[in-house]
C-alpha cells in the first residue's frame, strides 16, 4: 500500500510531526510546534532545503493538529486529507499491556487512557492527538508505538522493586524502562551489523534524557529507567538514581510539597542542578574554561554511565558483542566517550581507537563507526538513533497487514 504516512510525537507542551511517502520512506515535510498552551507558542516547518517559522497562539494539542493540517493543505504537501494512509503515534507508556506496536482501536485507546497515571505529563497530549485524528479521519489506521514496549522482555527479578507486593499487584509499581523505540532501532541495526539475531549489547542512549539497556540474545534484559524516566543515569535535568529517603527529608527541610520536590528532581536536577546548565556543549565549554562544578557534573555523568556498563557487563556474563553509543551526547561527545572507554579498558578488555573516535560525530564526515581497536574483546560502536523511522516502519507494516487481512475499515465504534 503506497501512500502518505504521518508520524506524530506529542510531548507535554509540544508536537512534532513528519509526513513521509511509503514504501520509499521519503520525508516530505516535518514540523515542530512548541510551547502549546502558552501565549508565545510557535512552530517551525522544514521541507527540501526550506525552513519557515511562524508565531501563533496555540491553546492545545487539538489546535496544534488543526494548524498542522492547515499548513499541509495550504502548502500542497497533501491535496486532501484522504491521501493519508496511516498515522503513527509515539506513546510514552504501554504498561504491561504492550510489548509491540499496535493498531489503535477503542480497547487500545482505553488502555492508553488508563495508563495516564503513569505518564501524567505525556499521555493527555498523546490521547488528544489520537482522538482528534479519530474524529477527523476515523477510517485511517492509527498505530501506537510505545516507549516501554521493547523492555517488556525483562525477567521479573530485573523489573520488580523490593516493596510490598501489593504495590505491584494493585498499583502497577515496577520498572518499565523508556527509550524502547531507540534501543530497539539500535538492536535491529546491530543484528544487521553482526549478521545474527542473538546479539548481546550494552546500548548507551545518552541525550538530554538518558538510559542504558542491556540486550541479551536480541531482547531487553535490563534497563536503567524505572517506573518513570527519572531513574538511572544522571541526565540533563533529572537526578537519576538517588536514595528515595531524600524526598521526605528535603520536603521537611525546605518546606516543599512532594509534587514540588518531584518537579525539582525531574526539571532542576542532573547536570543542570550541579553545573547550572543542562546542554552538554555548554557544560563542556565551562569545564574546559576551568569551571569546577561543570567538571564535577561531567565526572558524575561519566561515573553513572561506567557503573551501569560494569553492572550490565556482569549480567551479560561478559559475553558482549558491542557497547553502542547513541543520541545527542553519545553520538557527539568525543571526549566523554574516550573517558568512558578508558575507564573500563582494563577491567573489561576493550581498547579505544582514538583516531576512529575522533572522526565519528554528527558534525564530522562519519556519523557512525567502530571506535575500538581489533585487540578488544568486543566492539564499541557509535550509531545515530532513529526513533521516527521505527514509528514509520511499524505504522506502515501494521497498516499493510490490516489491508492484506481485509479487516473492516473502521477501528472505532462509531457513536
Ligand atoms: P533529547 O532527544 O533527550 O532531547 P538529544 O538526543 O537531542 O536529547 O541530545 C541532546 C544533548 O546532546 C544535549 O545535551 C546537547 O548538548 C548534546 N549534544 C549535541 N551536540 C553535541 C556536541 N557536538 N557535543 C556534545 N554534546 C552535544
Amino acid at each position: 500500500m503506497s501512500g502518505k504516512f504521518l508520524v506524530i510525537n506529542a510531548g507535554s507542551s509540544s508536537l512534532k510531526f513528519a509526513l513521509y511517502v511509503m514504501p520509499e520512506g521519503t520525508l516530505i515535510v516535518n514540523g515542530y510546534i512548541e510551547k502549546i498552551g502558552n501565549l508565545d507558542s510557535f512552530y517551525t516547518l522544514k521541507w527540501n532545503e526550506k525552513k519557515e517559522e511562524k508565531r501563533k497562539q496555540i491553546e492545545n494539542h487539538t489546535e496544534a493538529l488543526q494548524t498542522m493540517f492547515k499548513e499541509l493543505l495550504e502548502k500542497q504537501f497533501i491535496k486532501d486529507i484522504s491521501e493519508i494512509q496511516g498515522i503513527g503515534h509515539r506513546v510514552l507508556h504501554g504498561g504491561e499491556f504492550y510489548s509491540n506496536s499496535v493498531i489503535i482501536d477503542d480497547k487500545v485507546l482505553q488502555n492508553i487512557k488508563s495508563l495516564t497515571k503513569l505518564g501524567p505529563l505525556h499521555h493527555p497530549g498523546e490521547i488528544a492527538g489520537i482522538e482528534s485524528m479519530k474524529k477527523l479521519m476515523p477510517d485511517v489506521p492509527q498505530v501506537a508505538v510505545f516507549d516501554t514496549a521493547f523492555h517488556q522482555t525483562m525477567p521479573q527479578e530485573n523489573f520488580m522493586y523490593a516493596v510490598p507486593i501489593e504495590w505491584y499487584r494493585d498499583n502497577s509499581v515496577r520498572k518499565y524502562g523508556f527509550h524502547g523505540t531507540s534501543h530497539k532501532y539500535i538492536t535491529e541495526s546491530m543484528q544487521e551489523h553482526f549478521k545474527k539475531k542473538d546479539v548481546n549489547l550494552i546500548i548507551c542512549h545518552i541525550g538530554s534524557g538518558a538510559s542504558i539497556c542491556a540486550v541479551k540474545d536480541g531482547k531487553c534484559h535490563n534497563t536503567t529507567m524505572g517506573l518513570t524516566p527519572l531513574d538511572g543515569l544522571v541526565m540533563g535535568t533529572r537526578c537519576g538514581t538517588i536514595d528515595s529517603s531524600v524526598i521526605e527529608y528535603i520536603c521537611k527541610e525546605r518546606n516543599l510539597s512532594v509534587e514540588e520536590v518531584n518537579h525539582i528532581l525531574n526539571k532542576n536536577s542532573g547536570l543542570l542542578g550541579i553545573a547550572g546548565k543542562n546542554d552538554f556543549r555548554d557544560i563542556e565549554e565551562l569545564a574546559n574554561n576551568g569551571d569546577e562544578m561543570a567538571q564535577l557534573a561531567i565526572k558524575m555523568l561519566r561515573k553513572s554511565i561506567v557503573n551501569f556498563i560494569a553492572q550490565y557487563f556482569v549480567e551479560l556474563n561478559g559475553e558482549l558483542d558491542a557497547i553502542v553509543f547513541t543520541a545527542g551526547i553519545g553520538e557527539n561527545a568525543i571526549t566523554l566517550r574516550a573517558d568512558i572507554i578508558n575507564s573500563i579498558s582494563n577491567a573489561l578488555g576493550v581498547e579505544l581507537d582514538s583516531n576512529a573516535n575522533n572522526s565519528v560525530a554528527s558534525f564530522k564526515d562519519k556519523k557512525s563507526g567502530v571506535i575500538s581497536t581489533i585487540h578488544s574483546k568486543f566492539q564499541v560502536i557509535v550509531m545515530p538513533t532513529n526513533e521516527e523511522y521505527m514509528i514509520l516502519k511499524d505504522t506502515f507494516e501494521l497498516s499493510q497487514q490490516l489491508k492484506e487481512k481485509d479487516i473492516p475499515k473502521s477501528y472505532f465504534i462509531k457513536k
